[in-house]
């Protein structure tokens, strides 16, 4: 090993006092602001550095792509290196450990050339297969061989759901053996699923977890969730809601009967999100920057700024309704499409920002051809304009057909800015519904997957706005105040670990 060894900074004293200590590490495929796709990306941000200030010692392992930009290639550093076999390829592969330290959460980059050289993280499930077979059995295997044994191993979705299967049969009897694991489920949809032939070449795994309870699936595939999901000690999920939904027949992938089998061990926790990052006192993207005490007059100058910038009609008055979304078939798009000419009544402007696939990046850059200054379509992934929008729309539009958890409603929320979502998963749990009665809610929910009723809710949203504005001014601060922030879940996480490590 090289360098001198790589001890995380204490938390500051005051925080820690008393709090049992854990020693956790995480393993997954993706960490701002390393690499990022989606929400599983902020979670391995986030959490960890929550996790400190409850007095865990935090290791995230992750693959070291060369798609990581330059200005933290450069700074990481070498800490060792060792050769391990590979499932039954007869070879022996090269594992380079890279490190870097933030926050008081060390940073582990696992490196092998031929496995992490792509420009993407994903690419298909020919080259991922091999990739996080490879990547899950040098996680582990670097843990023993840098002597740092965790109380807890923390796996994030298929790409290192092996990770328990390994600890449970070929790492049984070496130093990581002893660590409990729990597998963290951001988005049941996706499972990596192979023909077994294919998954015991690379995983080296014995032939006693092909079966049906565990990797196994249907007549000849290998499920790499599913086998994960049998051998962790706890299973989590993203919200309470979602861990019930995953349970039915509608939500469950497949994998319901499974996830009933093992419900014993399945909790939802919900995601936070990071208030240092997301913080409209201090956010350097936002034209002018604004607070509790002041949101109701700069979140007009927010607007009417947004509206410059995307070539709408520039005018306070207008409801202006926005949207951050991977395009994809999850996030209830079909439901804005139907309802768009209804919606654009001339005192409506609509702002799409996303990517994703192709019919919805052209139905919505229709729209913004066919209702010219009312209706914006940016088709591209730019983090400072989505924090733009956040500042500047007066509501948040998540529809989605399925939720885990959803992290643009607390943006919107923390922003000043009205969500209006569908009734599933995280949306549920974090959206109370608004009572025209008693004045009480944070947004405007619809439950059945209906375009009626999305329209409904965005009417309801809009009765407020222009015929009650001091009832929606009141809910605006109210979702400003509202405890957005990692806090109360990384206690649970926290709490979860201890449960499972009680000495
Ligand atoms: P998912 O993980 O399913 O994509 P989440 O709501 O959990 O959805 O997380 C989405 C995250 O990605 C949020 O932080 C959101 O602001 C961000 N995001 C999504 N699309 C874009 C985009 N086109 N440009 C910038 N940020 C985006």
């Amino acid at each position: 090993m090289d360098g001198t060894p790589a001890v995380p900074e204490p938390a500051p004293a005051g925080e820690m006092s008393g709090l049992p200590r854990r020693s956790v590490a995480f393993i997954g495929s993706e960490c701002y602001p390393f690499v990022k796709t989606g929400g599983l990306g902020d979670v391995m941000y986030a959490l960890p550095r929550a996790l400190v200030r409850l007095n865990c010692d935090v290791r995230v392992i992750l693959p070291r792509y060369a798609c990581i930009p330059k200005e933290y290639q450069d700074k990481i550093i070498y800490r060792g290196e060792f050769y391990m076999d590979l499932g039954r390829t007869g070879r022996n592969y090269y594992v380079g450990i890279m490190e870097y330290i933030q926050d008081g959460v060390v940073y582990d980059f696992i490196d092998n050339q031929e496995f992490f050289s792509a420009g993407n993280p994903y690419i298909s499930l020919v080259d991922d297969i091999p990739k996080y077979c490879f990547f899950s059995k040098a996680a582990l295997s670097a843990l023993n061989f840098m002597g740092w044994i965790p109380d807890i191993v923390h796996c994030h979705d298929w790409q290192a759901a092996l990770v328990p299967v390994y600890l449970r049969t070929l790492f049984q009897n070496t130093p990581v053996g002893r660590a409990r694991s729990i597998l963290t489920i951001h988005n049941l949809r996706f499972q990596g699923i192979y023909n077994i032939p294919t998954i015991r070449y690379w995983s080296g795994l014995p032939d006693s977890v092909f079966n049906m309870g565990a990797l196994k699936q249907g007549y000849e595939d290998a499920n790499m969730l599913k086998g994960g999901l049998a051998y962790a000690d706890r299973i989590t999920t993203v919200s309470g809601t979602y861990a019930q939904e995953i349970q039915t027949p509608e939500y469950g992938e497949h994998l319901d009967k499974h996830l009933r089998y093992h419900s014993s061990k399945l909790r939802g926790i919900v995601n936070g999100i990071d208030t240092a990052m997301w913080n409209p006192e201090t956010d350097p993207a936002l034209a002018v920057n604004y607070g509790l005490s002041n949101v109701l007059e700069h979140k007009m100058e927010n607007k009417l700024a947004l509206q410059k910038e995307l070539g709408l009609e520039e005018d306070e008055s207008k409801f202006v309704i926005g949207l951050i979304s991977r395009l994809t078939n999850q996030k209830g798009l079909d439901l804005v499409n139907a309802i768009v000419p209804q919606v654009l009544d001339g005192n409506t402007q609509i702002v799409v920002l996303g990517t994703g696939d192709k019919q919805y990046e052209d139905a919505f850059r229709y729209d913004e051809y066919a209702f010219h200054g009312s209706f914006s379509a940016c088709i591209q992934y730019d983090e400072s304009r989505a924090h733009r929008i956040y500042a500047g729309a007066d509501a948040l539009l998540v529809p989605s057909r399925f939720e885990p958890c959803g992290l643009t409603q607390l943006n919107a929320m923390h922003y000043g800015t009205l969500p209006i979502v569908r009734e599933t998963g995280g949306l549920k749990d974090t959206v109370e519904p608004y009572n025209t009665f008693t004045g009480d809610g944070n947004g405007f929910t619809f439950d059945r997957y209906d375009a009626g009723l999305l329209l409904d809710a965005i009417n309801r949203a809009k009765t407020e706005y222009f015929m009650n504005r001091y009832h929606w001014d009141e809910v605006v601060q109210r979702d400003m105040a509202k405890d957005v922030s990692w806090e109360n879940s990384a206690r649970q996480y926290k709490d979860l670990y201890l449960e499972l490590t009680q000495w």
